[in-house]
């Protein structure tokens, strides 16, 4: 029997002839009867409208390096505050972080938080962005807007860490709210994405065509690498190849590493080659900022200069170890430019990762 729910009045639905209300959000268009979730547990419906039902509340809160989103692009070497709530439109059989995606309970969503108050923590521990992530913010589109929109309003970034896996109409609205996003491109066949994740690329591949050609969001890809899943020559070939062809040689991607969790825990975690492999097919294929991740590998985590080859940014995981940009981000070798958004020096909070209690955070703060 379906429980009671209750929420905040959502956006882009509508109701079916057949008595159902169908979610638009995301390209699984659920249709609900009374009291029904959708399949992100999230979204239900409650007297026939859709509902989110986690609206200002978050599974908790981490001062994270923006390397760890990965956005090696974007303001290097500064603090994000980092949030997620619960739930997710995928079914990834790999997830990396299904203790909060797949939640069900909501006891997962405990740090109540307005945007404001969220906001506000990122100004007063100097992060220079929020970001949403650790599940995908699509689902909770409403709140990411106005999280958003209270950051605008003090001159903080957000970033949408997503699979991208979203309708038309709302991801106008959805990213117009954004200054970047890492978006996961889980695999390059549409076999990969039904079999493993239920879902399709076609649409991802849509969003990333959207954000590259309508919008001036910054945006970086990542592929992670599962052995026998997605890891093959020839798919990282055609990956590489329609990023090329499609999005231009200037958006970075990282082949990340996996390691066996949820309900893969048949493979083995991916072997740091092939991750070097994978970094060397595509940029043989042209991509000028290709890196490697979840590793240890400070040669396939450096910025090079695409004209001259000179080192520009250099890591050691999160630290950044080397900064031969100029003030308006070009090489400091040849003068050229480097794709991204930069400031005239890299910020220095390093590898640290902070957690933080919104509500503790404001005592601590009203009593100095
Ligand atoms: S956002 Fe959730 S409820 Fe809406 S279509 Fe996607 S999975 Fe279904």
């Amino acid at each position: 029997m379906n429980q009671p729910v209750s929420g905040t009045l959502g956006r882009y639905w509508h109701a079916l002839e057949d008595g159902r209300v169908q979610c638009d959000v995301c390209p699984r268009y659920c249709k609900l009867h009374e009291g029904q979730r959708g399949l992100c547990f999230v979204r239900a419906r409650q007297s026939d409208q859709i509902v989110l039902t986690t609206y200002g509340r978050s599974s908790g809160f981490c001062i994270d390096p923006i390397e760890k989103k990965p956005l090696n692009h974007f303001l290097p070497g500064t603090p994000v505050l980092s949030f997620g709530t619960a739930g997710c439109n995928l079914t990834c059989k790999f997830c990396q972080n299904w203790d909060i995606s797949k939640a069900r309970d909501l006891d997962r969503v405990q740090d109540a938080a307005s945007p404001e108050e969220i906001a506000e923590a990122a100004v007063r521990s100097g992060c220079r962005s929020v970001a949403f992530t650790y599940n995908d913010p699509v689902i909770f589109l409403e709140y990411a807007v106005d999280v958003a929109q209270a950051c605008r309003e003090r001159g903080i970034k957000t970033v949408a860490v997503s699979a991208g896996y979203i309708s038309p109409e709302p991801r106008i609205e959805f990213f117009r709210h954004m200054d970047a996003a890492n978006i996961d491109l889980k695999g390059f066949s549409e076999g990969f994405y039904k079999a493993l994740c239920s879902s399709r690329l076609a649409p991802v591949l849509e969003t990333l065509e959207y954000l590259k050609h309508e919008t001036k969001v910054w945006f970086e890809i990542t592929t992670l690498l599962i052995p026998g899943e997605n890891d093959s020559p020839a798919e990282i070939e055609a990956e590489s190849a329609w990023v090329m062809d499609r999005l231009g040689h200037d958006v970075p991607l990282h082949f990340t590493a996996f390691h066996p969790d949820w309900k893969l825990t048949n493979r083995p975690p991916t072997p740091p080659g092939t991750l070097h492999e994978a970094r060397r097919i595509a940029t043989n294929a042209g991509l000028c900022y290709v890196y490697t991740g979840n590793i240890h590998d400070p040669a396939g985590q450096t910025t090079h200069c695409h004209s001259c080859g000179a080192v520009l940014i250099g890591r050691d995981w999160y630290d950044i170890t080397a900064w031969y940009l100029s003030a308006d981000g070009s090489c400091t070798s040849c003068g050229t430019p480097c794709a991204g958004v930069f400031e005239a020096n890299a910020g220095r909070w390093g590898r640290r990762r902070q957690p933080l209690r919104l509500r503790a955070f404001d005592s601590e703060l009203s009593a100095h």
